[in-house]
């Protein structure tokens, strides 16, 4: 419960991101004026100047780039041709962090490339050949992440990956293969529309399809990008880390995927700058470089801010896509990441401010929470209340030239920023401390239990006694 100053404080908040809201200035400016803001374009150090300059105008002298290096990715054409029963070029694009190069060999269509699918074939009928599988999710209700599908395609030695849509509209999706903080892709990846592939599959009447492809991109080992990062100090030095990713795909504005939480996150430092002082806890609020190339940026603040982790009491993660949609009304829910305690939290503080919504409980690697997860941090992350939609569309728009502002409703991601404003405001002055750091050793066997540590190490991310 709030005390009396607080609520009136609440209040003032509250106000402030109805009547005078950046979130939608700020949107304009970073996807229609600077773009993509993807890892090693300039549109991204466009977009690290813009962040910086704006937390200086809402007061943050201490608003900062901190630079990291990472292997860099610079995306280059790609031919693909069918070569047999028929012959025929179609129209793929590269995925991100693909090492590039010219393959030929029969595919393997291996349906939606969920480990089911993977350990249904015997690893010598995969060798040598290009693996196909769509995005779509799979057979068993799972949603697998692409470099889960890759890591098995690697491992059962496939010389080639094509990432099929399962989404309809031309689109080919892309996305990144490998971790950038630690390595580049082996073997080259394309993306294709669900059209280009379906089309494949048809011609080739159920005789093998053979394709030859060649993608020119390349990794860049040695690539330099930055966390952007502005700190509101509370009275004692205990932080809430408050951020989401700003780097988008290099093919289109990554309107939703993740401008929305950057812009928010932009918004919440805005709105809480005139207290500074009233508050317990300190709040840093990081918008993440390089997250599209493998949750890059986020790896190497943890890695580079060990001494931090102890005293950063929360992770609040703001990867907002579809709340920022504009298909209807959006409401914000939650996922408890750890410890589970956090779930009471979480319901007593929806119950507080009335705002009935659902809290799952769950583990993701897949986003930039994951690397304060992983030193023990208590980690939250806000998102759209879960639907069918999800399930059947995937990422839906995401990873393709469609993540554009066009389907961006701000008023969603203001009602987002009211929420998430009253839960920053309970969680900096509470008290008792918010919740307890998970040690190493459950992390490790919470996540052998659920099969989460397979995966991982599927993707190469495995790596529980170092950072990155
Ligand atoms: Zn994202």
């Amino acid at each position: 419960m709030l005390t009396s100053k607080e609520q009136k404080l609440e209040k003032e908040l509250i106000g402030e991101v109805w009547q005078n809201s950046q979130i939608y200035e700020n949107m304009l400016v970073m996807a229609d004026e600077i773009g993509s803001r993807f890892a090693g374009t300039p549109s991204e150090k466009q977009a690290q100047e813009y962040m910086v300059k704006k937390l200086k105008e809402y007061g943050y002298e201490n608003a900062q780039a901190i630079p990291f290096t990472y292997y860099g990715w610079k995306r280059g054409p790609v031919k693909l041709e069918m070569t047999a029963p028929v012959k025929r070029e179609f129209e793929a694009i590269s995925l991100a962090m693909s090492p590039g190069g010219t393959v030929e060999a029969d595919v393997i269509n291996l349906g939606t490339g969920s480990p089911e699918e993977f350990e249904a074939v015997k690893p010598e009928d995969v060798k040598g050949k290009i693996v196909l599988c769509s995005s779509a999710t799979s057979p068993t209700g799972k949603r697998v992440h692409r470099r889960t599908k890759y890591g098995y395609a690697v491992k059962y030695g496939a010389v080639g990956f094509i990432f099929m849509n399962h989404n309809p509209g031309q689109l080919a999706p892309t996305g990144s293969l490998r971790p950038s903080y630690r390595m580049g892709g082996e073997i080259p990846g394309i993306g294709v529309s669900l059209e280009t592939g379906s089309l494949m599959l048809r011609l080739a009447k159920d005789k093998p399809v053979r394709v030859k492809f060649s993608d020119g991109s390349k990794v860049l080992p040695n690539t330099k990008s930055a966390n952007i990062v502005a700190e509101l100090p509370g009275r004692i030095d205990e932080w809430i880390v408050v951020g989401g990713h700003y780097d988008g795909h290099d093919i289109a504005q990554g309107a939703m995927d993740n401008l929305s939480g950057t812009v928010v996150t932009m918004e919440l430092a805005r709105l809480l700058k005139p207290y500074e002082g009233k508050f317990k806890r300190g709040i840093r609020f990081i918008c993440f470089g390089c997250e599209e190339v493998g949750v890059t940026g986020s790896t190497c603040y943890v890695a580079d801010h060990l001494d931090q982790m102890k005293n950063t009491a929360m992770m609040v993660n703001l990867e907002l896509g579809g709340l920022a949609y504009v298909d209807g009304m959006k409401h914000a829910a939650f996922t408890v990441y750890q410890p589970p305690e956090m779930k009471q939290w979480i319901e007593e503080f929806l119950e507080d401010v009335a705002y009935p919504t659902s809290i799952s409980t769950g583990m993701s690697a897949a986003s930039d929470h994951w690397p304060f997860v992983m030193q023990g941090v208590p980690a939250i992350y806000m998102h759209e209340e879960p639907s069918m939609r999800q399930l059947v569309q995937g990422r839906g728009w995401g990873h393709t030239t469609a993540d554009c502002m066009d389907k961006v409703d701000p008023r969603n991601l203001q009602e987002g920023t009211m929420l998430m404003v009253r839960l920053l405001l309970r969680m900096a002055n509470q008290r008792k401390r918010i919740a307890k750091h998970t040690p190493l050793k459950k992390i490790i066997k919470g996540l052998e239990k659920t099969g989460m540590k397979k995966t991982l190490e599927i993707q190469l991310k495995w790596h529980p006694d170092s950072p990155r």
